[in-house]
């Protein structure tokens, strides 16, 4: 793929040798794949980034002292062979290089290795833990490998789009005070300031609000964002944004800006097209889809139930806030078995249903439920017409509170998806959502959070609501979504001293703490900060989704496990006592060194 020339360690790479070269000498360098002793010959499989080259070692025709080393190399030793390019007797479509094998006349070698802990094949028998354990070794493999080239793809297109399209990329500190993106800090001690930290950064907000202040008008930085957030599945305390700011625009400008780099990704990145991106606000996707990220590649809206269903004698839906329901298609035929299985699924503690009813909408024309004792035929032919099921489809409804029943009925629905397989992995469907709340009330600690982050602008025709119904205001904020997954999410910021100030109160900082913490901020606002906004796309996970994986892990070089933990070097670790008083800490659990 890239010819090396001039390299005393190579002229070719090893994925590049075909019958073009017949007949020319060549030196190659790489890693032992296999070795194939077949006493009188002796075949290696000679492997680096660019793919896998056949050497032959042959008693008759090379060197002795050669001949006799090939015959000891182990795996993954490392070695520099000069031969001649010959055409192979058996060929082997599979691999680029599977016309022509290397005759070697010399042999260097450049390193041993022990035996590798887990095979380095497509398909290898090594753990989870223990390949994270020898990630170095788990990246000599092609999907790995495949994966980070995957990434760099992406990342270059981003870059050149970027540039392309006049942003700046500038870096910004890592050492920095917190910023609220709602977790909590990563904390770095300063050993020349007894007892105070930096924070890294949960996003570089200010800073980018900073630079609009300061003029670079369009910035972007693909750069690491820290968040100590209980762990999840496949989160990373550490992980990538693609984090943008502009300046002089309103919502319409990010929106149309970033759906072109998003539409120029997937067109780059998968050859797809695709057209204008439909746009949900942030209550109809809790309304119609009880998430505020819907997969849209499959139908199965919500339809709300009460008004048809209440009112006739079924205790279970008259005393609910809400029924709703979900139209599967062509699913009448769903046997008792299945439906069961289902109502077992949503009973389950992590759900937490009590109960599902189901109407089927039978091929015959008539209907048959689990709750046929309360309703009549022409009932639930009601319930179909609202729905919009057709003949042979199956209504399935939850009840209860509204929050909670939307939030168990869009589980189903994904969990439906699954099992139905009603998801095309090889379509993209994104999505804007907008006009999220600007607000968000926390029972535990009794005050407003902000949903987005404080430095979100209310929309300029709710301002007056922000004294009078606080948690009405809607934000001039938006996600992006594709796929059911949310990629990126920004909002037009406050650049107004006076109204920051306000949020920051109604927010629950005290005057003291506003100006300990964003005094900057609110003072470079005094200095004639321009309208501005932004947005940040989560690299690692739009990386996955466009390689058509699921778990970001498998696309970042060295990523932490479940715990947090890097197990290939062992961190987080203990600080040894002369380090920790330097820091002026204490531990109780101070190493043993
Ligand atoms: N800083 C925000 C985040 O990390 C993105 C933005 O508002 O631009 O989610």
């Amino acid at each position: 793929m890239f010819n090396i020339y001039f390299s005393m360690y190579r002229t070719h790479d090893c994925g590049t040798l075909s019958l073009e070269q017949l007949n020319q000498t060549v030196t190659l360098s790489g890693w032992v794949q296999k070795n194939r002793n077949k006493g009188f010959i002796v075949w290696v499989d000679l492997r680096d980034r660019y793919g896998i080259t056949q050497l032959i070692f042959d008693e008759k025709r090379t060197p002795k002292k050669v001949f006799e080393t090939a015959q000891g190399l182990g795996r993954e030793f490392v070695i520099k062979v000069k031969g001649e390019v010959i055409e192979r007797e058996a060929k082997n479509s599979k691999i680029a290089t599977g016309d022509v094998e290397v005759l070697v006349e010399e042999l260097t070698v450049l390193n041993v290795s022990k035996i590798p802990p887990f095979t380095i094949e497509n398909e290898t028998d090594g753990g989870e833990e223990l390949r994270m354990q020898y990630r170095y070794l788990d990246l000599r493999r092609n999907p790995l490998k495949d994966n980070l080239l995957f990434r760099h793809k992406v990342n270059m297109a981003v870059r050149n789009y970027l540039s392309e399209s006049g942003f700046v990329d500038v870096e910004t500190p890592c050492l920095i005070k917190s910023t609220p993106e709602g977790a909590r800090d990563f904390v770095v001690p300063s050993r020349m300031n007894e007892g105070q930290f930096y924070a890294l950064p949960q996003s570089p907000q200010t800073f980018k609000q900073l630079l609009m202040v300061g003029g670079l008008d369009k910035y972007f930085q693909i750069v690491k964002c820290f968040r100590d957030e209980d762990l999840r599945s496949d989160r990373q305390p550490e992980f990538t944004q693609i984090d943008c700011e502009m300046a002089f625009v309103e919502q319409e400008d990010i929106l149309i800006q970033f759906e072109g780099l998003t539409r120029h990704l997937i067109k780059e990145i998968k050859g797809v097209e695709v057209s204008k991106f439909p746009r949900m606000t942030y209550n109809e996707a809790i309304k119609n889809y009880g998430n505020d990220k819907p997969d849209i590649r499959f139908g199965m809206c919500f339809t709300e139930l009460n008004e048809l269903a209440q009112g006739k004698g079924f205790e279970v839906f008259d005393n609910q806030e809400l029924i709703v329901g979900i139209v599967v298609p062509g699913a009448s035929e769903m046997s008792r078995k299945q439906i069961d299985e289902l109502i077992d699924w949503v009973k389950r503690p992590q759900i937490g249903a009590k109960g599902l009813v189901y109407v089927k909408c039978n091929t015959d024309g008539s209907f048959k439920s689990s709750v046929d004792k309360f309703f009549s035929p022409e009932d639930l032919k009601a319930w179909a017409v609202h729905c919009e099921a057709k003949i042979g489809d199956l209504i399935l409804i939850l009840s209860g509170e509204t929050k909670t029943t939307r939030t168990q009925l869009s589980s189903l629905r994904m969990e439906l998806a699954e099992r139905l397989d009603l998801r095309n992995p090889n379509e993209f469907a994104p999505l804007w959502i907008t006009d999220f709340p600007l607000l968000e009330w926390d029972d535990e600690s009794n005050r407003y959070h902000a949903k987005h982050h404080p430095f979100t602008a209310p929309k300029p025709e709710d301002i007056e609501l922000l004294k009078s119904n606080p948690e009405s205001v809607k934000a001039n904020a938006y996600d992006l979504v594709l796929n059911g997954n949310e990629i990126g999410g920004g909002s037009i910021r406050i650049y107004d001293q006076t109204l920051q100030a306000f949020i920051f109160d109604l927010l629950g900082f005290t005057k003291e703490e506003a100006t300990t913490q964003f005094g900057f901020l609110m003072n470079a606002f005094q200095y004639g900060a321009p309208p501005h906004g932004g947005i940040a796309f989560g690299l690692d996970r739009l990386v996955a989704i466009l390689g058509g994986e699921e778990t970001i892990r498998d696309f970042i070089a060295f990523p932490k496990n479940n715990s947090g933990r890097d197990v290939m070097i062992d961190a987080p670790g203990h600080l040894n006592k002369d380090q920790l008083s330097e820091l002026y800490l204490k531990s109780t659990a101070v190493s043993k060194k």
